[in-house]
């Protein structure tokens, strides 16, 4: 919250319960006259502090919700990404698979260790390229992965 706005809100009602009291005191026509001008700038200040004030706190409001948003997107990444673990599916190449203790949702499949590494989750795509039988293709990427030697 921003100590300022609360700050110059507080002033300007502590200006208001100033103003009221002399007006009990006050019983001269044209004193009071002066004091209702004084009044009606005051609450003006109140006014433009209010708004401040709620203008401040609707956008730490938005700002909250974007983080929390945020968070919730990160943390769910993160569960998924627990699911799955680097394997070497021929000699030097790489890629995720789904870790053999989690319960099997779906069907067998590897993402793309460099892609996963960066947070993208990329399924790789198995194609049949004849010379090299078949291989397994990032859509992000496009790297290719021989599955045999
Ligand atoms: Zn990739």
């Amino acid at each position: 919250m921003d100590i300022n706005a609360v700050s110059s809100g507080i002033a300007a009602m502590q200006g208001l319960v100033g103003i009221s009291r002399t007006l009990l005191e006050v019983r001269d026509i044209t004193k009071l006259a002066g004091i209702q001008f004084e009044l009606n700038q005051r609450i003006l200040d109140v006014q433009a502090a209010m708004f401040d004030l709620q203008a401040k706190f609707q956008a730490k409001s938005d700002a909250f919700e974007a983080l929390k948003a945020h968070a919730t997107q990160l943390e769910s990444a993160a569960r998924d990404r627990e699911r799955y673990t680097l394997h070497e599916i021929r000699a030097g190449a790489f890629v995720y698979r789904r870790r053999e203790d989690v319960q099997p949702t779906e069907p067998i499949h590897y993402l793309c260790q460099p892609c996963f590494d960066k947070g993208v989750k990329a399924i790789l795509e198995a194609q049949d390229s004849g010379v090299y039988g078949e291989l397994q293709i990032c859509p992000v990427c496009d790297r290719k992965i021989a599955m045999s030697t």
